[in-house]
């Protein structure tokens, strides 16, 4: 799972975290800024004190982590790729003027595709609309060469002009990635590209009949069904087309399995080679059970390079089924780990001490083992945005029987956080200016912990009833998991406990996570949604419905009271301990659902305090918001591994920092994309 994908709004303090980064004020963070989102580069601390193994295995790892990036594409649209390969041939090849306003109209359409690993914006899921018009793609493609640009065999200028601007411009044409509204066809309704020819219905029935036929056949049913595969209709037959090696995307997995094996030659351990090999043989046969093994091993594996290369989060799939691909390389911060070892090694305090009815806690917490990283690359879903904590496997039963690993992005946040520095944002929405000192000094280590706590022990807590699995709460299941990972976290920050064992100074910590908190579940976090729209992106959800369930039940006393300050609308808390109560009772009522799996309950909660806007706050918020000309989306830009080849053998490897986003994205469109445009 995915932690809070972290955005400039919740990142208002001073840096000043380590003094070694410090020293690098030349290092520029923000590169460039368009439409809503911002560019943003990442430092790789240490990387140059690892030993020239662990360079290579980054290295080989990293490439492997670059080589997936077509399928992603693909799975968000089918047509993603032909959209993309047709923008970037005008981008290179249009013989027309490139300094007009609608050339650079045109620009920023594409860099937002480039975000977005497609044409669906990548939080919202709502189409992009090119702020250029139909005449003048036109124009774009008549300029092109018709050699460069991909048409289909026999296919006309004409016909391929018509196909490219009905997917580009109709608002009708796959309006949306991702539609989860439950009044209507989930499967039909979404334009991502994981079933072809098929219903909602069907597709449920497809997976109840082959759990079904497998339980009779005895077979392992704890497997993650339809994880790495599409479901498509075919000759009148419904059946899967897997993602492997032979299979679909077989082009481009070839290519990972090939840095894969390269990899296995400077594995750091036994153990880690046994994950890896598990991983190519997955890669290879596509067999779920296999991908078992595989996780089994990766969790056993405690080597300081790690990475996470594959069909992982199912978010994007409105039937929280199918996996996007992604990956993340990484290595050890050891410094910065020994806070979470603290947390992991008292796992069982907080399990046996949490909120929850004692039935869904779990009797013996295992393995939670949690660890900072420094981000190396960052691959597939995960680019160019980025989550800035993972806590994985996803499979339940392997994070029960074998425990789990949660890591915190350190390097990342950093950036996010150097980045935010003085952009107005807390002084526009805080209440007081105790509010602002307080988060001034306490907010980036709250943050962290916050983070930690939410994937070291808030994911791997409760336990599910006998027979109840993760796909009970179907399209309210992440919001719903990930407000469960959130309570856990909000309830024991504020635990003397924390002070006890040395992780924060004292509870003011706690207070300056209570009030972004809530300050951003109300109110800031609505700055990321258009006028006129729901919540849709699970986090935030996950946000709006704690902050509002809240807010509902401790208006009456004040617990948290609305402040009108000069017509501008603020949250302010009155009582921290009376809030985290709240917090403690509305946990207890989410793991009854999860662990009861209890679609209805989930529903109610979701669609009541998690889905809609008020228009008036939302209209506010905006209207102050614009004002401070901060785009709230970040997305990064890769460093680059380069080989320093002497004698015919790897000497050292040497890693540099590009500054130029579009750059780098045509690159990677030049010597990563391995899969045809249809
Ligand atoms: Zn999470």
């Amino acid at each position: 799972m995915i932690m809070a994908i972290a955005f400039s709004v919740s990142y208002c303090t001073p840096g000043g975290k380590k003094k070694e980064k410090n020293n690098e004020k030349e290092f520029k963070v923000l590169t460039e800024q368009f439409a809503d989102s911002k560019i943003l580069r990442y430092q790789v601390p240490g990387f140059d004190s690892l030993s020239l193994r662990q360079k290579k295995l980054i290295y080989y790892l990293s490439q492997a982590a670059l080589c997936g990036r077509d399928i992603t594409w693909d799975q968000n649209y089918k047509f993603n790729l032909l959209i993309r390969k047709t923008l970037e041939a005008i981008y290179h090849g249009y013989s027309g003027d490139k300094k007009t306003e609608d050339f650079k109209k045109f620009e920023v359409y594409l860099k937002r595709i480039w975000f977005c690993n497609g044409i669906h914006h990548h939080y919202s899921t709502d189409k992009l609309i090119p702020g250029f018009s139909p005449v003048y793609f036109k124009t774009l493609v008549q300029g092109t060469k018709k050699e460069d640009l991909p048409m289909k065999n026999g296919q006309s200028l004409e016909q391929f002009l018509t196909e490219l601007t009905r997917l580009i411009f109709d608002t009708s044409v796959a309006p949306k990635r991702l539609n989860l509204d439950p009044s209507q066809d989930l499967v039909l309704t979404s334009g991502a590209n994981f079933y072809e020819g098929v219903n909602q219905q069907e597709v449920e029935k497809y997976y109840t009949d082959l759990k079904k036929a497998d339980a009779k056949l005895k077979k392992d049913q704890k497997v993650s069904y339809g994880l790495n595969s599409k479901l498509i209709r075919e000759n009148g037959k419904i059946s899967e087309q897997t993602w492997k090696v032979g299979g679909l995307y077989s082009q481009a997995i070839v290519q990972i399995v090939s840095w894969l094996e390269k990899a296995l030659t400077v594995a750091e351990s036994p153990e880690q080679k046994t994950s890896i090999e598990k991983l190519i043989s997955y890669y290879k046969t596509g067999d779920l059970a296999t991908w078992d093994e595989y996780n089994i091993a990766w969790v056993k594996d405690d080597s300081r390079v790690d990475f996470v290369n594959g069909f992982i989060e199912v978010y994007g799939d409105p039937m929280a089924m199918k996996a996007t691909w992604e990956s993340v390389v990484n290595f050890k911060d050891i410094e910065a780990t020994k806070r979470t070892q603290i947390l992991s090694t008292n796992a069982q305090y907080f399990e046996d001490h949490s909120p929850v009815a004692p039935k869904y806690r779990k009797k013996k917490v295992k393995g939670v083992s949690a660890k900072v990283i420094t981000v190396a690359q960052l691959g597939g879903d995960c680019y160019p945005t980025t989550p800035i904590g993972i806590n994985l496997p996803n499979a339940n039963w392997i994070r029960k029987e074998y425990g789990s690993k949660s890591v915190t992005m350190d390097n990342i946040t950093y950036a996010y956080n150097q980045a935010s520095l003085g952009n107005g944002f807390l002084e526009e929405f805080a209440y007081s200016q105790e509010e602002i000192d307080r988060e001034k000094k306490y907010g980036h280590l709250a943050g962290n912990l916050t983070t930690d706590l939410h994937e070291c022990l808030g994911h791997g807590s409760g336990q599910l009833k006998p027979g109840i699995t993760g796909e009970a709460l179907k399209n309210y299941h992440s919001a719903i998991e990930e407000a469960r990972a959130d309570l856990f976290a909000l309830y024991y920050l504020d635990d003397p406990v924390m002070i006890q064992y040395g992780l924060i100074p004292d509870l003011e910590v706690a207070k300056a996570e209570y009030d972004s908190y809530m300050r951003n579940g109300l109110m800031t976090q609505l700055v990321r949604i258009q006028p006129g729209k729901n919540i849709e992106q699970a986090h935030m959800r996950d946000r709006a419905l704690i902050a509002h369930w809240i807010y509902e039940k401790v208006r009456k006393d004040k617990t948290v009271e609305k402040v009108m300050k000069n017509g501008k609308t603020y949250f302010r808390i009155n009582d921290y301990d009376k809030l985290r109560e709240k917090f403690g009772e509305l946990l207890n009522i989410i793991q009854r659902i999860t662990s009861e799996g209890d679609y209805q309950a989930a529903k109610e909660l979701v669609e009541n305090y998690g889905v809609r806007v008020d228009p008036e706050l939302h209209k506010e918020v905006l209207a102050r918001y614009s004002k401070l000309n901060i785009a709230p989306y970040s997305g990064f830009i890769n460093p680059v591994f380069t080989q320093v080849i002497k004698t015919d053998t790897i000497a050292d490897i040497m890693i540099s920092y590009p500054d130029d986003y579009s750059g780098q994205m045509l690159f990677y469109s030049k010597n990563y994309s391995f899969l045809p445009a249809r």
